[in-house]
């Protein structure tokens, strides 16, 4: 019998799909330690199915069987986009994260998120153009040894 396994979920505020975040299952507990952005309070994801931005707390994150629209694209490529915020004399960074296919250049995966509606911001507020600074694509592992969680 197959096993269904209960991963965890964040729901999209525009089209409520569930979007799988990275995970990681604890050795001694069996307990499962969701992705979370180092530091943050709040991580802004770009929906796959609909190009909305939301915005979650850590409260958001469901476990859910795994079974979603979303599950069409491979579960294991998981992008973290950070741009630096062009306003003047800010430079305060826009994180964002995306579920994304094999395959997309570091290019194809930025106009994803620069197309995301409503534009991510920084934490001062201002929103993300393509004046922001382009500073980095990071692939997070699924549920491997990415130390995301540390
Ligand atoms: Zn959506
Ligand atoms: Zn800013």
């Amino acid at each position: 019998m197959a096993k269904l396994n209960r991963i965890p979920v964040l729901r999209c505020a525009g089209c409520n799909d569930q979007i799988p975040l990275p995970y990681q299952i604890q050795p001694n507990t069996s307990e499962i330690q969701p992705y979370w952005p180092k530091d943050e309070q709040n991580l802004s994801l770009v929906c796959r199915n609909c190009g909305h931005t939301s915005v979650h707390s850590a409260q958001d994150i469901h476990l859910e069987i795994a079974d979603t629209t979303g599950q069409q694209l491979p579960q294991s490529l998981f992008a973290v986009v950070v741009f630096g915020c062009a306003m003047q004399n800010c430079y305060l960074p826009i994180r964002v994260h995306i579920r994304i296919e094999g395959g997309l250049t570091r290019q194809a995966i930025i106009e994803l998120v620069l197309d995301a509606t409503p534009k991510p911001i920084c934490a001062a507020g201002h929103t993300l153009s393509k004046e922001s600074v382009q500073e980095q694509v990071q692939i997070l592992d699924w549920s491997g040894k990415t130390p995301y969680l540390t």
